[in-house]
């Protein structure tokens, strides 16, 4: 069994609808279990719409539902030629627009937009996508299950963001999911949506479709997850900047998430974790060209790798410089994390000994200095940019993490780094240059990178 995840971009249109399909189809072998997006932009359409309800706004309910069924009408009579076939999928979706708009007037009338009338109204775009590749693969001859995900994928009444209960899923989706599977149907489901013990529609939260994946990945024990998206993977840094990015063909869980946290954006590690730790192996694939590689996030680390992954960059920080007498350093430190804290300041990285300390963090400098000084810690603040190198082993003691961590530091150090962090994880080193200077920075250290990777 695998899951094969697709993005709002990838169903958005019927060229892309078809080019699922044929990814899809390649691997009917490996018994496929479909999760799909809403089309791109439905889901902020839907929740709109429910605020003009709310608002008692009926005129542009109306034309809003109007034009959610014109383009999936339009979607399904470019995909499914059969006449009878196509009715039946436009009369499904009228029926859905039909009671969507009863459930708006029922909103109109209580005037109020509930988190329970959101989740409703954000799941149909799911549900609409879905029902149509449905009915596109089966016509296309494959033996395409619909399976509702509200019926395994079991939440609290958390409606927009529930929790989800992983052992009811896994007792679910034996029913709803494996067995069709067993069966030889192709399972086609929605991400993002499911439902409380009630039968209530409940969402994951926006862009949850990645996680509901993962869940269910889980719960049936898949052998891989295959995120499909409109990007080749995972890339060593962001190629609107960098002309020489490429995708990163490997990579630890670990380390995709250090990137992440540091900037990267293609993926949101916290949303496969269900998956790695089940040992499953996740892909991310881009569904416009499928032969390329991707990245494939390997759940455990790698003992052996060398070099580094990626560079992200975080801009326009602030690094504190605390004024620490002799044996005051745990007290200083403490009473600024304190405010740091209270007043909802992030702390992205730290560095301190006996009589120094280095923190950064971002936000109003003023502000973060004046409640500092209060409370009698003496700071400097200085505007920076931090960049974020990750590698899978970056604290080896190899030759070939020696070097590479000598050729990165040379390159931070003869432009200006104010502090190379190192040490405090496994698999990643920050740089901080000051600010304004992290761009050139960052495309240094991509440059050593990118040689490195070159050399191996
Ligand atoms: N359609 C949902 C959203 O836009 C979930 C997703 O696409 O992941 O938030
Ligand atoms: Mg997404």
């Amino acid at each position: 069994m695998i899951i094969q995840k697709f993005g709002g971009t990838s169903v958005a249109n019927a060229i892309a609808m078809r080019a699922v399909l044929s990814i899809v189809r390649r691997e009917i072998p490996r018994q496929p279990i479909v999760v799909l997006s809403a089309c791109s932009g439905a889901t902020n359409d839907l929740i709109t719409l429910v605020e003009y309800a709310a608002k008692g706004d009926r005129a542009a309910v109306q034309q809003s539902i109007h034009a959610l069924r014109e383009r999936h009408v339009a979607l399904c009579t470019e995909l499914i030629p059969n006449p009878e076939r196509l009715s039946k999928v436009v009369e499904s979706i009228g029926v859905m627009c039909t009671e969507l708009a009863v459930y708006c007037e029922g909103v109109a009338l209580l005037g109020e937009c509930t988190p329970r009338s959101i989740a409703y109204s954000s799941a149909m775009g799911e549900l609409l996508s879905s029902t149509i590749f449905a009915a596109y693969a089966q016509s296309e001859g494959v033996s395409a299950v619909f399976a509702d995900a509200r019926k395994f994928m079991r939440t609290d009444d958390t409606f927009l963001g529930g929790i989800v209960d992983t052992f009811e899923l896994r007792v679910l989706a034996e029913e709803y999911v494996v067995k069709p599977l067993r069966e030889g149907g192709v399972i086609i489901t929605q991400g993002f949506i499911g439902a409380d013990s009630l039968g209530r529609t409940t969402t994951l939260g926006r862009g949850g479709s990645d996680y509901s994946a993962a869940l269910i990945g889980a719960a049936v024990q898949a052998d891989e997850i295959q995120i499909w998206t409109d990007v080749s993977g995972i890339a060593s840094t962001d190629p609107r900047r960098i002309a020489s990015a490429f995708t990163i063909p490997f990579m630890s869980f670990a380390e995709a998430r250090e990137l992440a946290y540091y900037g990267a954006k293609v993926l949101h590690p916290e949303t496969i974790l269900p998956a790695v730790e089940q040992g499953i192996t996740v892909k991310v694939l881009n569904t416009f060209a499928p032969d390329d590689k991707g990245t494939t996030i390997l759940p455990h680390n790698d003992d052996t790798g060398t070099g580094f992954r990626g560079i992200t960059m975080k801009e326009q920080c602030l690094r504190l410089t605390l004024a620490v007498g002799p044996n005051e350093s745990a007290s200083v430190i403490t009473q600024s994390l304190r405010i740091i804290e209270q007043h909802g300041y992030p702390l992205y990285a730290m560095l301190s000994s006996e009589g120094n300390c280095i923190m950064v963090t971002n936000g109003n400098d003023e502000h973060l200095r004046d409640l500092l000084e209060v409370s009698g810690v003496h700071v400097q603040i200085q505007p920076c940019d931090m960049v974020c190198v990750v590698g899978p082993n970056v604290r080896s003691l190899s030759a070939a993490q020696l070097q590479s961590n000598t050729a990165l530091c040379q390159a931070a150090l003869s432009r200006g780094a104010l502090s190379i962090m190192f040490g405090h994880s496994p698999v990643g080193i920050i740089i901080i240059a000051a600010m304004g200077e992290g761009k050139e920075m960052l495309a240094a250290l991509h440059d050593v990178l990118h040689k490195l990777t070159l050399s191996l």
